[in-house]
């Protein structure tokens, strides 16, 4: 590892930096694939201030070619610029890297898809903010005047 290696390590813990898979359809937008649907409320505006708090947004999408073209230049011309596209850093080329993993080494995905669903951008935002779960918050919206107190996790049951 050389240093520049461990002062990046060093700096993306400090400020909590970190990388993140966003899928497109249905996530940024409606799902209306192959066409882009309207933006999902405050998607765009989310992914900026991700952008600005540092973290790397990765694009992550089935679209290819022209369709996945038309997303990336739909995100930036609102100002939503990715670090990489369908690859986990811009200089990425899979046919040179024999260890090539498919799956992406992010610390996140948002993704429709998720179990459970998408949650709305507004709690995207603070989750990762605030570093909360989707339980978290909603404990706090329907308690608003009590501290949640996560109860502890225990692999067995007396
Ligand atoms: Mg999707």
């Amino acid at each position: 590892m050389d240093s520049w290696q461990e002062v990046r390590i060093f700096a993306a813990g400090f400020f909590l930096i970190m990388t993140i898979a966003v899928d497109f359809d249905g996530t940024i937008v409606r799902h209306r694939y192959p066409e882009i649907g309207e933006e999902l409320p405050f998607a765009t505006q989310t992914l900026k201030m991700l952008i600005e708090d540092r973290h790397k947004l990765i694009l992550w999408s089935v679209r290819e070619g022209q369709l996945l073209d038309e997303a990336v230049e739909w995100c930036r011309q609102r100002g939503v610029e990715f670090y990489a596209v369908n690859r986990d850093f811009p200089e990425e080329d899979i046919t040179k890297n024999i260890h090539f993993s498919r799956k992406l080494k992010v610390d996140l995905w948002i993704d429709d898809r998720n179990v459970g669903g998408l949650p709305d951008w507004g709690t995207i935002y603070r989750m990762i903010k605030e570093r909360k779960t989707y339980e978290d918050i909603m404990h706090e919206e329907l308690h608003p005047d009590r501290v949640y107190v996560k109860p502890k996790k225990k692999w067995w049951q007396f």
